[in-house]
């Protein structure tokens, strides 16, 4: 079973300038954004600008350019919003919630850099 990609998410939305976003920054293949529903005083999503549904997408069919401005990019928020240690912040974390189980909302790859304060542990014990 192959990726399906539907166009009409809301983040292919973004890229296509239909819905408005709060850029943080944006190069030649990613964009990084506000979360409209910011989850910590730090909450930025990063997505590639290419149709990829998830993280096991991209990172099968992305290519190196790609693959190589996106983790970039996410190096780069992580500066920009003062969550990177080596910097002086307190550390951050990284999410790509896929699929059902994963609990993702929306079917465009988007990794969530959260931080600005204690984000307790990682899953709650079910
Ligand atoms: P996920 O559950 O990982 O798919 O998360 C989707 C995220 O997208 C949620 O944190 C939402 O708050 C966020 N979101 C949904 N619509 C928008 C939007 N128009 N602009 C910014 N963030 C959004």
């Amino acid at each position: 079973m192959g990726y399906s990609y539907d166009r009409n998410n809301i983040f292919a939305k973004i890229l296509r300038g239909e819905i408005p976003n709060e850029t943080v920054l944006e190069t030649e293949h990613s964009l990084a954004f506000e979360d409209v529903n910011p989850q910590a005083p730090v909450h930025v999503l990063v997505i590639p600008k290419g149709a990829y549904v998830s993280l096991d997408h991209f990172t099968q069919d992305a290519s190196d350019a790609e693959i190589v401005d996106y983790n970039r990019t996410i190096g780069e928020v992580c500066k920009l919003t003062g969550v990177q240690p080596s910097l002086g912040g307190s550390g951050f974390r990284a999410i790509a919630n896929t699929g059902a189980d994963g609990v993702q909302e929306v079917p465009h790859l988007h990794v969530h850099i959260i931080g600005g304060r204690v984000l307790g542990r990682m899953l709650n014990k079910a």
